[in-house]
């Protein structure tokens, strides 16, 4: 009898893992999928029945549709496409306390006509809790068996291995529950199915359906599929049109459906939650939800969530910044001076600060996040923001990434991927990166405190009371925030036409949230962020190092050098102080970088630039460090540090560096930072996209280089127009 292979899927940390390891008891072997570089693992499955089998974990989804070459691998590993090898059963791991979210995918996988079992997971977690699920009606709505199991605890593995025995040894295969679509879709549906390769659909017409719907949804102009013939591709795209034509939506008509098989199934099989439970559910969420409190509560929320970026992190934020300094000085001292050490330190160390320097903040955010999300407060926030969200088009589920958008554009696109429409995630993905990200917050903090007056100055308050710098940062993330959401509405009525997803309205009992699961998700997302945006930060920062550091011109350094030794020559010999040698030689120094810079690639792209950026006010050197700034945000600080000859070792604290652009001025004599320039500039970084991770996170995403393109063009161009009007009208108004 040759060995059967039994496939393992399910949403992301819905058990999985946890569940291939109770079943086979860790013996994995590791590997790749056939072309891909995408983990494979697989172990020896033992059955009670004598049967040996083969155990694949397949990598956690939450719908089969897809669109990049890594979302492909569930659907082609689960159905056995092409390459991949055929399943002779799947285990569908439900988790039961998100029992809705989960059975999206399982009700996708029962379509494909598949020896099925679900193993309904968390079980310990339902019955702590008092939940409880009729796991016989569920299977009876669904037409395949579901076994209760905590992975975790081990109960009812026996009984799983046992569901599985039974469905392999008998020539039963799933049937789809939903019905199916009729009308323009219907016929889309239809003109697709003969156009399914025959070795996909093996002579099944139900899964022939299954699978050309699938494609409906998930092949485009730009998918990065792979092994899809072209005939099938071309059908799609033209009954895609056909049902567009016909102002229909597909993609929202296909999801709505499942959706509506789910919450009528959930009702049914879900027993009322337990007395006390239920009753603490529904007097808080009496409170939590209602517009009167909800509202504000919420606000209070996102208030602590802010207060906890900003202020709880700043320690944590000045042990990594002092070590990272401590670090590369030592390596500094180390290093014979020349190039290599320049390298080392100005390129290497300092690219991996910028990386590291946000961790405190996205660690924080996505604390309060696994707390959220964990507790159940997220479901209700996502309720409240619902009725806002979908007034612009963007579905509540948006939310999250928007709020994760505060911290750090990477995270925040990659959470766009519990989407389960194409629309919803392009869209929120080209309007996270203009929610104002912790990396313009150091800009934002050196242009406000060198040009507008502290409170204990003259002008400092406005009404006597507040703050006007406070004021300023404030109004800052204001218009970040209603310009992504002016943005949203735009690019949802013209690029990304059509209605948003339906929110799933499964509100969960409150719980405690677990430390383990909280610290586990911070983990994983600060992991995605120091490999995704790490390596992009660094490359970027090494590039920037190169641009602004060669060509190296040599009869300039030796200018200086000459003048070095003249300062010490007759420094001793006039009998000057040594500090006072230092001193000069350090102003030298500075000199000289600053030279060196405006001889530099980076400093002769700055005065190419001026023509172009001076009616928003700016000079040639804010131009190079918008260059700079286009690597990562942050960067513009040191590079300006360079530009006015003070190292690149400043930060937005620094007073010489604030003294410094106060006292810039134009060759006319005329300040160059005003106020308003300092408000151009600002509105400058809220709106231009410059961040290289960001746009490589987007290509990444998407696999495609148009949407970066299309995200970098737009954004950077809105920068311009709004800086365009907030200078020159600031100047027609009479301010200069
Ligand atoms: P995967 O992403 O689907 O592979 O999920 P994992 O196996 O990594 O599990 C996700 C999280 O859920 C981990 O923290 C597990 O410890 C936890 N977990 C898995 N199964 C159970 C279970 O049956 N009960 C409880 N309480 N936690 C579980
Ligand atoms: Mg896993």
């Amino acid at each position: 009898m040759s060995r059967s292979v039994v496939a393992i899927a399910g949403n992301p940390n819905c058990g999985k893992t946890t569940l291939f390891n109770s079943l086979t008891g860790v013996h994995a072997k590791v590997g790749n999928y056939p072309g891909i570089t995408v983990e494979r693992r697989e172990a020896a499955l033992h059955l009670p029945d004598g049967r040996d089998a083969v155990l694949l974990d397949i990598p956690g989804t939450y719908s089969l549709s897809a669109r990049t070459a890594e979302e492909q691998i569930a659907i082609s590993a689960i159905a056995g496409l092409n390459r991949f090898q055929d399943p002779d059963a799947v285990i569908v791991v439900v988790d039961g306390t998100q029992l809705a979210r989960n059975l999206y995918l399982a009700l996708q996988v029962l379509e494909l006509r598949l020896k099925v079992v679900v193993a309904l997971n968390m079980c310990d977690v339902l019955e702590r809790e008092g939940v409880t699920v009729d796991t016989d009606k569920l299977s009876e709505e669904l037409g395949v068996a579901v076994v209760r199991v905590s992975a975790i605890r081990g109960d009812g593995i026996a009984d799983l291995k046992e569901a599985v025995s039974n469905v392999l040894a008998t020539d039963g295969v799933s049937h789809g529950v939903v019905q199916r679509l009729n009308g323009t879709v219907g016929s889309a549906v239809d003109a697709v199915m003969p156009e399914i390769p025959e070795g996909w659909s093996r002579g099944d017409d139900e899964r022939r359906a299954a699978l050309a719907t699938w494609a409906l949804l998930s092949l485009d102009e730009e998918d990065e599929l792979w092994e899809v013939p072209e005939a099938l591709r071309e059908t799609v795209l033209r009954q895609r049109r056909l049902v567009e034509e016909a102002g229909e939506d597909l993609d929202l008509q296909v999801v709505s459906a499942r959706y509506q098989w789910i919450d009528g199934a959930c009702a049914r099989v879900m027993g009322e939650l337990p007395g006390a439970l239920r009753r603490f559910t529904d007097a808080f969420d009496r409170v939590l939800i209602s517009p009167i409190v909800g509202f504000p509560v919420f606000l209070l929320v996102m208030g602590m969530v802010f207060e906890a970026l900003f202020t709880w992190s700043a320690p944590l934020i000045d042990i990594v910044s002092n070590v990272m300094s401590v670090f590369g000085e030592s390596l500094g001292a180390v290093l014979p001076e020349g190039l290599l050490r320049d390298f080392v330190t100005d390129g290497l160390v300092a690219g991996v600060g910028a990386v590291i320097v946000f961790l405190p903040q996205i660690l924080m955010l996505f604390l309060f996040i696994s707390l959220m999300e964990d507790s159940g407060y997220m479901a209700r926030a996502a309720f409240l923001m619902d009725r806002i969200m979908k007034a612009i088009g963007l579905t509540g589920r948006a939310f999250v990434p928007m709020l994760s958008g505060f911290a750090c554009a990477i995270p925040a696109i990659m959470a766009t991927r519990t989407m389960e429409r194409r629309r919803d995630r392009m869209l929120t993905m080209m309007v996270v990166p203009i929610m104002t990200c912790s990396a313009r917050l150091p800009v934002y903090t050196l242009i406000i405190a060198a040009l507008y007056p502290a409170p204990d100055q003259a002008g400092g308050k406005i009404f006597g009371f507040f703050s006007l710098q406070a004021l300023l940062m404030v109004a800052m993330y204001l218009f970040s925030t209603v310009l992504a959401l002016v943005a949203a509405a735009v690019l949802g009525r013209t690029l990304f036409r059509g209605e948003s997803s339906p929110l799933l309205l499964e509100l969960p009992p409150y719980r405690w949230p677990s430390p383990f699961s909280v610290i586990r998700q911070m983990w994983e997302r600060s992991r995605l962020f120091v490999t995704e945006a790490g390596t992009v930060i660094l490359t970027c920062t090494i590039v920037l190092w190169v641009l602004l550091t060669f060509p190296r011109d040599l009869a300039l350094s030796r200018d200086y050098a000459q003048e070095a030794v003249t300062i010490e020559v007759t420094g001793v010999a006039e009998g000057v102080p040594e500090n006072a040698i230092i001193d000069q030689l350090s102003v030298l120094g500075g000199l000289e970088d600053a030279e060196r810079l405006r001889a530099s690639w980076g400093g002769r792209l700055g005065r190419t630039l001026e023509p172009v950026i001076a009616p928003l006010g700016f000079d040639w050197k804010i131009g190079v460090g918008l260059i700079g700034a286009f690597a990562a945000r942050e960067v513009f600080i040191s590079t300006m540090g360079v530009v006015y000859g003070m190292g690149d070792g400043v930060d937005e604290e620094t007073v010489p560096l604030r003294e410094h652009l106060q006292a810039e001025v134009w060759p006319d004599g005329r300040r160059v930072y005003t106020p308003l320039v300092g408000l151009s500039l600002m509105v400058f970084f809220a709106l231009a996209a410059q961040c290289m991770s960001t746009l490589a996170v987007v290509k990444r995403e998407t696999r495609s280089y148009r949407w970066p393109v299309f995200l970098f063009s737009y954004m950077t161009g809105l920068a311009w127009i709004a800086s365009f009007c907030v200078y020159q009208g600031g100047r027609l108004l009479g301010y200069c």
